[in-house]
């Protein structure tokens, strides 16, 4: 899981870079891309708001967000633009001097940039903010992930629900939607439901899913939900198989990998064989190794 920015030394010549463009319009300057690439490492390859797995460095896949938005919004006011109440916070004038500053810059996934849009998070908007030093942290209403640690803002359950931890963690909750619980389905259930559909057959969607909660890509409910959707096999079942796959994953040994595949085969290929009566032995296996 991402956690906090943590640079080497030996990035400080790639934030020069990106400082360098400073005055100029956004566009993706090769040490912006070469940036975007090494923020992705230092992520994890998570989005910074959500923690969703971002796959590829590609459109589609990930954003680059500008903490602070770099331009002013159509439409801006000076009623909206200077007001601190949440709801006329997508209207900013903007904060054209840190467009090229590397520390407003921040990997995210589609969707979280998708809500976020230009939402601006200044605590104090009621003054124009024309200084060309970066707001000291606490002036800033939302996750900073180069200061803050992310497990002190948001706390991320198991089954990938969100809590607030801070009031900076709260404001990413709420402007990304991390608590729209229809919100979550399509980022993370769609993921097992399509891993599930794409695998060439059962055991290959099993295991696929079984590494997916091992790796926190979904939850474990997800992936049953996925498997027992797309192969029409009980709840029950798919829990048992994803379970058993998991014990091997976490180093296990090949004991539950020989329970696995005898459940498998008895589902895919023999049908005489009820599938609870072939998993049941199985399943007090696994209680008792849970145990
Ligand atoms: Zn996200």
């Amino acid at each position: 899981m991402f956690e906090i920015i943590d640079f080497s030394d030996d990035d400080d010549a790639l934030l020069e870079g990106v400082r360098g463009h400073k005055g100029k319009a956004w566009s993706a300057k090769a040490e912006v891309v070469a940036y975007r690439k090494r923020l992705l490492e230092l992520q994890g390859y998570r989005c910074a708001y959500c923690q969703g797995v971002i796959d590829l460095d590609e459109v589609g896949h990930r954003e680059l967000d500008h903490i602070l938005p770099k331009s002013t919004t159509k439409d801006c006011t000076i009623d909206k633009g200077r007001s601190n109440d949440d709801k006329h916070r997508q209207h900013t004038f903007g904060y054209p001097q840190f467009t090229f500053e590397p520390l407003n810059l921040i990997v995210t996934c589609k969707i979280c940039n998708a809500f976020k849009k230009s939402h601006d998070p200044l605590l104090d908007r009621s003054l124009a903010y024309e200084s060309d030093d970066y707001p000291v942290l606490g002036s800033i209403l939302w996750f900073y992930p180069y200061s803050h640690r992310y497990s002190d803002h948001i706390s991320r359950t198991e089954n990938w629900t969100y809590k607030r931890l801070s009031c900076q963690g709260e404001a990413v909750i709420r402007v990304c939607k991390l608590d729209k619980a229809e919100v979550l389905a399509s980022r993370f259930a769609i993921r097992a439901l399509i891993q599930a559909k794409r695998s060439k057959n059962a055991r290959a969607a099993f295991t696929s899913l079984a590494a997916h909660v091992h790796n926190e890509v979904c939850s474990m409910e997800q992936a049953v939900d996925a498997l027992a959707g797309t192969l029409d096999i009980s709840e029950n079942i798919c829990e048992q198989l994803i379970e058993l796959w998991l014990f091997y994953l976490r180093g296990g040994g090949v004991r539950h990998v020989e329970k696995f595949e005898s459940i498998l085969a008895a589902i895919v290929f023999d049908e005489s064989l009820g599938i609870d009566e072939a998993a049941e032995p199985f399943a007090r296996a696994a209680e008792v190794q849970t145990a």
